[in-house]
């Protein structure tokens, strides 16, 4: 299989403060982590979308970085791995593992999850209305992986979303769950990062 790898490394990081993927944890930025990590679980060449060193260009959503980095993947790629450049602490064997997953021919794409320990609520403005079987719910991580032809039809469509399993999903696609890794956590908020590299080697 001809593997390749997007990593999105754009967007404002408002939430962030600015800089994010600039940031450095173990010496690295957090874009050549996600990087990196692709490379070292069976990617054969990776896409960064971002303001970053040979990265193109970011768009308005996360979807539209992701369509940007689709454009740049050679057409005879089979697979395609969509990585957040936010989530630095991925490890090799996750990469492999969502790879591997793909060669069900079965399969058209691969979301890691781990499950939910918080009670989840629904409400309606502040008013709790239901509070669903938490087994039913896992948490989404990426790097998420998809038959290159599926992930390229799907985000031909203009459904708004936050993960690419989404559109595959909308459009029909069948995708599976892998364990992913509680400490491939997405950094958000500028302490996350901190508390990352008090950890960083220990998990
Ligand atoms: O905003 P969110 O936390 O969902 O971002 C997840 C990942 O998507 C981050 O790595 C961010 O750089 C990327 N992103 C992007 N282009 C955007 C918005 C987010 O590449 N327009």
């Amino acid at each position: 299989m001809n593997v390749w790898g997007i990593v999105v490394a754009a967007g404002s990081g408002e939430r962030f403060g600015g800089g994010k993927h600039q940031a450095e944890i173990a010496g690295k930025p957090l874009w050549q982590h996600a990087h990196d990590v692709l490379v070292a679980g069976g990617c054969h060449g990776v896409v960064v979308v971002g303001d970053v060193p040979g990265g193109v260009a970011g768009g308005v959503r996360r979807q539209d970085s992701v369509a940007n980095g689709l454009a740049q993947v050679p057409a005879d790629a089979d697979v395609v791995l969509v990585h957040d450049a936010a989530r630095p602490a991925a490890s090799a064997e996750l990469v492999a593992a969502v790879i591997g997953r793909l060669r069900d021919p079965a399969v058209d794409g691969v979301v890691p999850a781990i499950p939910v320990t918080d009670t989840i609520k629904v409400h309606d403005s502040g008013v709790v209305t239901a509070t669903p079987p938490r087994a039913q719910f896992v948490a989404a991580q990426t790097p998420q992986g998809f038959r290159a032809d599926v992930l390229r039809a799907a985000h031909g469509q203009p459904d708004d979303v936050t993960d690419d399993a989404e559109l595959v999903e909308r459009a029909g696609g069948t995708v599976v769950i892998v364990d992913g890794e509680p400490k491939n956590l997405k950094l958000t908020y500028r302490d996350d990062i901190e508390r990352m590299r008090s950890g960083w080697g220990s998990a």
